[in-house]
């Protein structure tokens, strides 16, 4: 059954949806890889090789004894060249390792389909393949797979939304590989005993809804929802609203409802690995913007340098002032463009001047419309006002730890104040506050 839902709140955004009908081109081997040994949330991995190894595709390089962290593996083989803290595309630096390709691609011994006859089987092949969460969270999809026995999942939602403007990663993976998607998603009801898996798609992707509903249309087991296309539509408490009709509690997770959500490529991934064995070495990255000359979709090796993928999608016609990895909404600015490909990079955007400005700030008029767009039912321009001055307390009060970052906030405010920026500084606040020991 179709039906069209949404959630409250949230901002009517522009699609700009250019490159949707772009299918995804390969992407050769750049000059040299720069993998970062922090690819998902959670603790980084620990370097497994040193300058002078030699490496394969496919090989374990980095690895984490802790539970929320996932391996990385090389995405070429050749030579380890550096292993030192280089810049992440979060703005810091990260232990990194730097391999110089020797063209040959050849594929590591280990690489070959794991055997899975149960869930415990499966989670571990899939904390193997180094999979995170690929709408651009970057969750470990284990840590998601292995929810308390308590919890009792009925329920997996499969995230097709993709509500940021731009991009088309996750459209081009339902359009090109829908059967992969469909077979992910019995994969893992089957061994993880799910009944019921709801497939939730905006309604500015019709193609992908008519290609998922005819696959799926044989079954009951599986259905298609239509999504109306609002922003932050693809967020997980919002889109299991618009699907299932549960609320997911401030401070709870989509387990706590019986729910499990997975973006499309994720899924379509593990039915990959089940087939090949090969693990998360690549990635689609839509590359759009006004100052981009070929906005494309690019099947991208995981660590190739930013400056690579835009000079193979033609370049920059006018100077960028504004690079962003993800979309618009929740992307994050980069300053140099010798960062690389990592697991959860969806999209690589440069704007030209005139795309990138942002407006000056004034004060706030008290017209709340901040508060009508919040999908978490927070109060953006109080939480401002107390993070400008460091109010604790206050910050607790309007629950700064909820918001989601989703920028509805500051997108629909007339004064332009920077309210998810200094929501962000709020959240930073708090976290030191708590470090101290105050509250
Ligand atoms: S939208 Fe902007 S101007 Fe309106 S109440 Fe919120 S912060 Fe103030
Ligand atoms: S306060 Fe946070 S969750 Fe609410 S609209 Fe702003 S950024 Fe989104």
């Amino acid at each position: 059954m179709i039906k069209r839902s949404t959630f409250k709140g949230g901002a009517a955004v522009p699609h700009y949806k250019n490159t949707a009908e772009c299918e995804t081109v390969k992407m050769g081997v750049p000059e040299k890889i720069i993998i970062p040994m922090l690819q998902h949330i959670g603790a980084p991995c620990d370097p497994l090789v040193k300058k002078g190894d030699t490496v394969k595709v496919g090989q374990i390089i980095g690895d984490s004894k802790s539970f929320i962290s996932a391996p990385i593996h090389s995405s070429v083989s050749g030579t380890v060249v550096n292993v030192a803290p280089m810049l992440y595309p979060g703005g810091f630096n990260v232990t990194t390792v730097e391999i110089k390709p020797d063209g040959n691609q050849e594929v590591h011994e280990d690489v070959k389909p794991p055997v899975c006859n149960d869930s415990k089987q499966l989670i571990e092949a899939i904390r193997k393949s180094g999979l995170v969460g690929l709408g651009g969270a970057g969750f470990p999809t284990h840590v998601k797979l292995s929810p308390p026995p308590d919890k009792l999942i009925d329920t997996l939602v499969v995230n097709g939304a993709e509500c940021e403007p731009f991009i088309t990663s996750d459209y081009r993976e339902m359009i090109e590989n829908s059967e992969n998607i469909i077979s992910g998603i019995n994969i893992v009801m089957n061994l993880l005993g799910i009944k019921k898996a709801i497939i939730g798609i905006e309604d500015n992707k019709p193609e992908a809804i008519k290609e998922l509903i005819n696959i799926t249309k044989n079954g009951d087991q599986i259905s298609v929802v239509k999504l109306k296309s609002r922003y932050p539509q693809g967020a997980e408490k919002m889109l299991i609203y618009a699907v299932t009709g549960r609320k997911v509690p401030p401070g709870k997770l989509p387990m706590d409802v019986g729910v499990i959500v997975m973006n499309v490529n994720s899924i379509s991934f593990i039915s990959e690995y089940l087939k090949t064995g090969m693990p998360l070495i690549k990635k689609r990255v839509t590359v759009d913007g006004s100052a981009v000359r070929n906005p494309s979709n690019v099947e991208v090796l995981i660590g190739t340098p930013l400056r690579d993928v835009f000079e193979f999608c033609g370049g920059f016609k006018s100077v960028p002032h504004k690079i962003l990895m993800g979309g618009p909404m929740m992307g994050v600015a980069q300053y140099s463009l010798d960062t690389s490909v990592v697991k959860h990079t969806n999209a690589l955007l440069a704007f030209d001047r005139v795309d990138s400005q942002m407006e000056p700030e004034s004060a706030c008029i008290r017209c709340g419309r901040c508060v009508s767009a919040c999908p978490m039912n927070l109060m953006p321009l109080f939480i401002n006002l107390h993070s400008l001055k460091g109010n604790i307390d206050e910050l607790i009060k309007y629950h700064a730890n909820d918001c989601i970052e989703c920028g509805s906030c500051s997108y629909v405010c007339p004064s332009k104040r920077h309210l998810v920026q200094s929501i962000r500084l709020a959240k930073a606040q708090l976290k030191q506050a708590a470090a101290k020991g105050g509250k």
